[in-house]
C-alpha cells in the first residue's frame, strides 16, 4: 500500500534522508520512531506530496507520489506536526470547509456525522475551535483527515502535546482506526508505538537502522534488566569493583547523586538472574550497607544506541565478507 523506494532528501549538502526503502502493506499499522531531526516529518512530507525528494520515490496504492501527487493525495489523510485548524471556524463549519476541499463527492451529512462520532467530537461541534483543548484540536485534526474516507492514514506525531488521559483517547481512536485503514504515524516516544503499532520503522540521522515487529525490536532491547542500586561504603572504586565481582552483573555506571557515604550505580544485569539476594550477600560480606535497590527501564535512547552498535557490527561484517 505504501512503497518507498531510496529516498533521499538533501538540504544543501545536508542529508535530511539518505536512501531509505521500506514497504507497509494494505490494513498494517506502523510506527516510524525516532529522535527530533531524524527525518521523520521529511519522510512524511514526501509521502503525502507536500516535499519534493533529492531522489527515489515513493508510492501509495501504487501512484508515484512524486509524479503525481494530486492522484496520490486522495488516497491519503494526513494528520500534519501542526494540523492547519482554522481557530475562527467552527468544528462543523471547519469539516464542511475541508469536504469542499477536497472535492469529496460521499453524501455530506452522514459521512460528516459518521467521522464525528468515530473521532467523538460531536459534543464540540458547534463550539470554535479556538475555544477547545489541545485533545479536542487533535481529534479535530484527526477528522479532518478521515473526511473522503482515505484508505491510508499518515500521522505526524499525534499525541505530542497532550496530556495523558488525552494521550491514551487519542492512542485508542488510532487502533480503532487500524481495523480500517493503512497506518503509519511517527513519534519519538517509544511506549506509543509498542501501544499501537505491529511494526516499527527506527530512523536516525536520516537512515533506516531497523525494521522489525513491535515485539522483536523491544525484546532485544531487553535482553538485559538494569537496576539502580544505592550503597554505603568507602568509596566508589571499591564498591564498584565488588559490583563486578559478581557474575550477574555485566556493567556497573557510577550515577550522580551520592550522599554523604553513598554511592549510586546502575547496573546492567544478565536477563533472568535475579541479582538482588548475591547483591545483598555481597554487601554484607565486604561490610556495605545496601540501601536501596529499584528496577531501571529501558529508555529509547538505550535502544538506540544498540540498534546503532548492531547495524554498525554488521556492517564491518559486511565489508569483511566482501572484502573476501
Ligand atoms: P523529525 O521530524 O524526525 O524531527 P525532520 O524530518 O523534521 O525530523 O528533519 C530532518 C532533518 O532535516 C533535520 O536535521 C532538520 O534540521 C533538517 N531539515 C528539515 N527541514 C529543513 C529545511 N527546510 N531546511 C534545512 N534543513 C531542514
Ligand atoms: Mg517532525
Amino acid at each position: 500500500m505504501i512503497r518507498v523506494e531510496n529516498l533521499t532528501k538533501r538540504y544543501g549538502s545536508h542529508y535530511a534522508l539518505n536512501d531509505i526503502s521500506f514497504e507497509i502493506g494494505e490494513g498494517e499499522i506502523v510506527g516510524l520512531l525516532g529522535p527530533n531531526g531524524a527525518g521523520k516529518s521529511t519522510t512524511m512530507n514526501i509521502l503525502t506530496g507536500y516535499l519534493s525528494a533529492t531522489a527515489g520515490n515513493a508510492y501509495i496504492g501504487g501512484v508515484n507520489v512524486l509524479d503525481n501527487p494530486t492522484e496520490a493525495k486522495k488516497k491519503i489523510g494526513y494528520l500534519p506536526e501542526q494540523p492547519p485548524l482554522y481557530p475562527e471556524m467552527t468544528v462543523k463549519e471547519y469539516l464542511h470547509f475541508v469536504y469542499e476541499l477536497k472535492g469529496c463527492t460521499l453524501p455530506r451529512e452522514p459521512h460528516l456525522a459518521e467521522i464525528a462520532e468515530v473521532v467523538k467530537i460531536k459534543d464540540v461541534e458547534n463550539r470554535l475551535i479556538a475555544h477547545l483543548s489541545k485533545g479536542y484540536k487533535q481529534r479535530v485534526g484527526i477528522a479532518a483527515a478521515l473526511v473522503n474516507a482515505p484508505p491510508v492514514l499518515i500521522f505526524d506525531e499525534p499525541t505530542v502535546g497532550l496530556d495523558p488521559q488525552q494521550i491514551i483517547e487519542v492512542r485508542n481512536l488510532l487502533r480503532s482506526l487500524g481495523k480500517k485503514h493503512t497506518i503509519i504515524l511517527s513519534t519519538h516516544i517509544l511506549p506509543e508505538v509498542q501501544a499501537v503499532c505491529e511494526r516499527i520503522i527506527v530512523i536516525h540521522h536520516g537512515q533506516i537502522i531497523a525494521n522489525e515487529k513491535t515485539e522483536d525490536i523491544t525484546r532485544a532491547a531487553e535482553t538485559f534488566d538494569r537496576f539502580r542500586v544505592k550503597i554505603c561504603g568507602p568509596s566508589s572504586r571499591d564498591i564498584r569493583n565488588a559490583l563486578l565481582s559478581l557474575p550477574e552483573v555485566r556493567q556497573a555506571e557510577a550515577l550522580p547523586g551520592r550522599d554523604a557515604d553513598s554511592f549510586a550505580f546502575a547496573l546492567e544485569c544478565k536477563r533472568g538472574t535475579d541479582v538482588r539476594k548475591p547483591l545483598f550477600r555481597l554487601c554484607v560480606e565486604k561490610d556495605f550497607t545496601l540501601i536501596g535497590v529499584e528496577p531501571l527501564g529501558t529508555d529509547l535512547e538505550d535502544i538506540f544506541v544498540r540498534l546503532i552498535e548492531n547495524a554498525a557490527q554488521k556492517e564491518a561484517v559486511g565489508k569483511k565478507k566482501r572484502q573476501r
